[in-house]
């Protein structure tokens, strides 16, 4: 439809307002304020009294207000204030997104006369009050939109006339040590009242007073005054297994902070001095939930160092022959029969990478076992009733438990994103 009778079809609604009117034609000239278009093309000479024969052909109600906003665009102004206060409850976002809600009748309106201009360049309605509305807290504050990642998010209620704040969640990467064994790394609800508070828990509806995630959060939910914390791992180590090395990386996520300024290197230092000969954490600096993402979705190799006992004396020779066998070896692993009752039962291929022992008394020996991903360790030591094949206890022909576990490396595959280099 040419754009004469696009103004024609559009006017013919009633006092359809300058903004309404360009915004039917507004993406053909990105950039330009809907109003602006509107008033240029109502000002067009060309053809001017086609608006007016469809204007009585399709014999539109008429109202004082424009009919595709209700005159929202004139009244603007009422909700400023009410933006004010939202963002200085907000106090230091840094980026934000604004959102509106308007009548019902408006969409469906808009929706009509889309079916009779057609809605190539058309721009709805909502997406202009964004637009006005953000650019105007932009000029005010001298922060950015951020359509992903916002810290803030503004909703624009037109039909209640209120504002509505809803704070994005703060990100912060770090790595995590675990000094104590016997801490698992997230909460776990209590096993007799599913953390609704019993006897057995004391009421605190936790199976295990302290975890690593509650190490880490406790202070920085405290500095931020954020509402709750979720703590993603790049994989975690059984609840007996040490974390060592240089650590395990995390990003921690605390939602609904009410601030976001906060010197991380003295955050780093509150959580160690409080978590002391528990959880140490380092290298923390602020992230974003694409890297969570990543963060899940990376493939590590880890290595471990082990305490093993064998059932039978171990000899010198033994051990190297043991090294040497593992030395790149694949492992079928079959679900360890200690998860089975939270994983489904399947055979996973995994591959050992090095294997380096030492003897530490006669039944005792200590390796360094470097695997891909995913390997089960414990079950490599023992062979799990031969559900993990090969297995340390199957070459030594002794049956071998693992008495001790250490996570010592955790070694990230690729280059990493923002220009940072993980350390291997
Ligand atoms: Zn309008
Ligand atoms: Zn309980």
């Amino acid at each position: 439809m040419k754009f004469v009778e696009t103004r024609g079809t559009v006017l013919a609604l009633g006092d359809v307002c300058d903004h309404c009117l360009g915004r039917q034609i507004s993406l053909k000239y990105k950039g330009k304020p809907c109003e602006k278009i509107g008033a240029a093309l109502r000002a067009a000479k060309k053809d001017a009294d086609i608006a007016k024969n469809i204007r009585k052909k399709l014999k539109p109600y008429f109202s004082k207000d424009c009919p595709l906003c209700g005159g929202i665009f004139t009244r603007l102004e009422e909700f400023h204030p009410l933006i004010i206060e939202k963002m200085n409850e907000a106090q230091d976002f840094n980026s934000f997104l604004v959102g509106s809600r308007v009548p019902s009748t408006f969409k469906s309106a808009e929706d009509s006369l889309w079916q009779k201009i057609g809605s190539e360049y058309c721009e709805p309605l909502k997406r202009e009050l964004n637009r006005v509305m953000g650019s105007w807290i932009e000029e005010q504050t001298g922060k950015k939109v951020d359509f992903s990642h916002p810290d803030a998010n503004f909703l624009i209620d037109f039909e209640r006339n209120r504002v509505e704040l809803s704070l994005g969640p703060l990100f912060i990467y770090g790595r995590y040590k675990k000094y104590e064994r016997g801490l698992p790394q997230t909460r776990w609800p209590c096993r007799e009242c599913s953390g609704r508070g019993c006897k057995k828990c004391g009421g605190t509806g936790k199976q295990y007073l302290e975890t690593v995630e509650e190490l880490i959060a406790e202070p920085v939910l405290e500095k931020t005054g954020g509402k709750a914390s979720s703590f993603h791992g790049s994989g975690r180590e059984d609840m007996d297994a040490r974390m060592l090395g240089t650590g395990r990386p995390f990003v921690l996520e605390i939602a609904e902070p009410l601030t976001r300024r906060l010197d991380l290197k003295q955050l780093e230092k509150e959580i160690n001095e409080r978590a002391a000969g528990k959880v140490g954490v380092s290298k923390l600096r602020f992230s974003d939930k694409d890297e969570v993402r990543l963060l899940k979705a990376l493939r590590y190799e880890k290595t471990y160092d082990a305490l093993i006992e064998c059932a039978e004396p171990v000899t010198k020779k033994e051990l190297s022959r043991l090294d040497l066998y593992f030395k790149g070896r694949q492992l079928m692993q079959r679900t360890p029969t200690r998860v089975l009752h939270r994983r489904a039962d399947k055979v996973r291929k995994r591959r050992v990478i090095s294997v380096k022992s030492k003897t530490v008394s006669e039944k005792e020996f200590r390796s360094v076992i470097k695997t891909e991903s995913g390997t089960y360790i414990k079950e490599l030591i023992t062979g799990d009733e031969k559900r993990t094949r090969p297995s340390f206890s199957i070459i030594l022909r002794k049956q071998c438990s693992c008495k001790e576990l250490d996570v010592i490396g955790i070694h990230t595959l690729k280059p990493l994103f923002k220009g940072e280099k993980w350390e291997r």
